[in-house]
C-alpha cells in the first residue's frame, strides 16, 4: 500500500513540497521495489548477480534521489545536502521513513551521518577535509566508538578509555563495543578521557573524541556481537592498545567530549522518533490492510472487536507520537530551554508506542507476521532496541522527573499550554 501523504494545512509550501516529492520516491520507486533493493532481507544467500541488480536497482534510485535534489538532509548544500533547516528535516524524515532503508538511498546513514554533524560542528577546515568530504561522497565509511563492554553506556562519565599525549601524538588505550558500522568503517570517532597535563588542550581527565583511522596500528577490531539471534552484526567489539595519532586528531577542545556526544543524540532523537513515526504508519496501513481482507471465524478481521480496539489503540499511539514529537521539534527550533524535557519524553513514549503498534499489527497478520516477507519482525526488533540506544528509559525518566520538580522547588508549575 502507498503512504497516504496530503499537503498539511498548518505547514508552508516549501515543507508540503518536500514531503510530497519523497513520497513520490518512496511511493512509486522504493516500496513496490523493496524485495529487490533489499534482497537479503530474506536472509537467503544472494548469487553475484542479484547481489549487483539490488546494487544497480539502489543506485538508479539513489540518482533520482539527487536529481530530486532531496540527497543528503541532514548536510549543507556547501557539502552536497539539502541545507534544510531542523523542523523541515524532521517533516522529511516520517515520510521517508516509511519505506525500510529508504533513509540510505537519501544519503542519511547511520552512523555516519551523526559523525557527519560532528565534523561540521567541531572540525577544523583540514578535518573536514580529510574525513569529512569523503564521508559525504561516501568514499569513506566511519564508526563512533564510546560505549565499553565494563561500564555503564548510560553514565558516560565512567568510561576508562585513555588518551595520554606523548610528544605530537595521542596514545589511545581502551575496550569498546558496539561500535556500529565497524566492520566497513575507514575511521571511528573515540570518546576518550584525556591525560594530558600540559593543559595545552585544555584541562587534564576530561573527555575528548578522538578522530582514529581504522588501519592504525593497535586499533583491534575483535568481532561484530550477535545480536537477536544472529551470530553476527555490525556492531563492534574494538580494543584500542598503544594507539597512536597525531594530536590534531581531536575534535575541538579536552572537555567538549560529552558535549558533542549530546550534540550527536539530542536533536537526532527528534529524526530517529520521526522515522519511528513514519514506521508505525506503515505498520498501521500493513494491520488496517490485513483486518480488512482476511476472513476468520466466519467473518473479516475488521468485523471484530479485539482487532478493532488494536485499530483505535494503534491510532492513538500514533497521533501521540507524532504529535509530541512536533512539540518538541517546535521548541527546538525556537532554542527552548524546556526542549530538553521534551526530548526525553519522546525518546521514551515514541519507541514504546512504536513496539505496541508493531507488536498488535504482528498480531493481527498471524504467522505471516514475524516471516521475512513483510517488515514486522525487523520493526519489532528495531523498535526494542531504540528503547536501549541513544539512553536507556530510565535516564530519560530521571532528567524529566529532574527537571519538573526544579521548576516546583523554584516556586512556579508546569506550563503544559508552551
Ligand atoms: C543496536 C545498538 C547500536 C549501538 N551503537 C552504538 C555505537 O555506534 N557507538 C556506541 O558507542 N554505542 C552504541 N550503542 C551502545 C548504547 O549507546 C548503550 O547500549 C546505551 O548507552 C546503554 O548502555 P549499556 O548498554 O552499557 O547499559 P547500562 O548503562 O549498563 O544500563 C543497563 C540498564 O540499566 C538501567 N539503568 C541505567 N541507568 C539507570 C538508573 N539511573 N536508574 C535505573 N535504571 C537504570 C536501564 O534499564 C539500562 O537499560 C549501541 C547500542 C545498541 C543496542
Amino acid at each position: 500500500m502507498a503512504m497516504n501523504v496530503k499537503p498539511v494545512p498548518t505547514l508552508d509550501d516549501r515543507i508540503n513540497d518536500i514531503r510530497l516529492r519523497t513520497a513520490e520516491i518512496v511511493n512509486e520507486h522504493i516500496l513496490p521495489n523493496e524485495a529487490r533493493l533489499w534482497p537479503n532481507r530474506e536472509g537467503t544467500e544472494l548469487s553475484e548477480h542479484d547481489r549487483r541488480a539490488a546494487h544497480e536497482l539502489r543506485e538508479e534510485v539513489k540518482e533520482r534521489v539527487y536529481k530530486a535534489g532531496l540527497w543528503a538532509p541532514h548536510l549543507p548544500k556547501e557539502y552536497g545536502g539539502m541545507g534544510l533547516d531542523f523542523l523541515a528535516h524532521a517533516y522529511m524524515n516520517e515520510v521517508l521513513a516509511y519505506a525500510i532503508g529508504a533513509a540510505k538511498l537519501f544519503g542519511v546513514v547511520a552512523p555516519n551521518s551523526g559523525n557527519q554533524r560532528i565534523l561540521l560542528k567541531y572540525g577544523t577546515e583540514e578535518q573536514k577535509r580529510r574525513w569529512l568530504v569523503p564521508l559525504v561522497e561516501g568514499t569513506m565509511e566511519s564508526g563512533f566508538s564510546m560505549t565499553e563492554p565494563h561500564n555503564p553506556g548510560s553514565d558516560p562519565r565512567s568510561l576508562d578509555t585513555t588518551a595520554v599525549r606523548d610528544g605530537d601524538h595521542w596514545v589511545i588505550n581502551g575496550h569498546k563495543w558496539f561500535t556500529s558500522n565497524g566492520i566497513d568503517a575507514d575511521f571511528f570517532i573515540v570518546m576518550c578521557r584525556v591525560k594530558d597535563d600540559s593543559g595545552d588542550y585544555g584541562r587534564s581527565g576530561q573527555m575528548a573524541q578522538i578522530i582514529v583511522p581504522t588501519s592504525t596500528r593497535g586499533v583491534n577490531v575483535v568481532r561484530g556481537i550477535g545480536i537477536w539471534g544472529r551470530p553476527v552484526s555490525d556492531h563492534c567489539e574494538v580494543i584500542y592498545e598503544d594507539v597512536r595519532v597525531p594530536l590534531e586528531n581531536i575534535l575541538g577542545a579536552v572537555g567538549d567530549g560529552h558535549r558533542a556526544a549530546q550534540d550527536r543524540l539530542g536533536a537526532g532523537r527528534i529524526y530517529h522518533c520521526m522515522n519511528s513515526v513514519g514506521q508505525m504508519w506503515r505498520a498501521f496501513d500493513l494491520m488496517v490492510e490485513r483486518a480488512a481482507t482476511r476472513t476468520v471465524h466466519g467473518g473479516p478481521l475488521k468485523d471484530k472487536q479485539f482487532v478493532q480496539g488494536f485499530i483505535a489503540d494503534s491510532y492513538q499511539d500514533i497521533q501521540a507520537a507524532r504529535l509530541m514529537t512536533i512539540h518538541a521539534a517546535e521548541r527546538i527550533d525556537r532554542d527552548d530551554l524546556d526542549a530538553r524535557t521534551d526530548i526525553s519524553a519522546i525518546k521514551i513514549f515514541v519507541p514504546a508506542a512504536y513496539e505496541r503498534v508493531v507488536d498488535r499489527a504482528i498480531q493481527v497478520w498471524g504467522a505471516a507476521g514475524i516471516t521475512n516477507e513483510l517488515p514486522l519482525a525487523g520493526m519489532y526488533q528495531g523498535a526494542r532496541t531504540l528503547r536501549l540506544a541513544d539512553g536507556p528509559d530510565e535516564v530519560h525518566k530521571i532528567l524529566i522527573a529532574k527537571n519538573v520538580l526544579h521548576r516546583y522547588e523554584s516556586g512556579e508549575g508546569w506550563d503544559f499550554g508552551n
